[in-house]
């Protein structure tokens, strides 16, 4: 599991490359610093960051995708 509690925490978590795929804020799109809470969690084999923006105090869990299938509307 990882925490990003502090600055130490997300430098090192970004030196190391191991740092989480959210980068900025789903809601307004400000950058999550390492002042942003960014926590990982599991749900089976689902890796999970539940993200907190000081910005807009937006909260979310986002689950990073390798592929999506969306819809798309018929084009007339
Ligand atoms: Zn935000």
């Amino acid at each position: 599991m990882t925490a990003l509690n502090s600055a130490a925490d997300g430098r090192r978590e970004v030196a190391a490359g191991t740092h989480p795929p959210v980068g900025f804020c789903p809601h307004c799109g400000s950058a999550l610093d390492v002042q942003a809470f960014v926590q990982e969690y599991w749900t089976g084999r689902s890796r999970v960051f539940h993200m907190w923006c000081r910005a807009c105090r937006f909260t979310a869990d986002v689950v990073p995708t390798e592929r999506m299938l969306g819809h798309e509307p018929a084009h007339s």
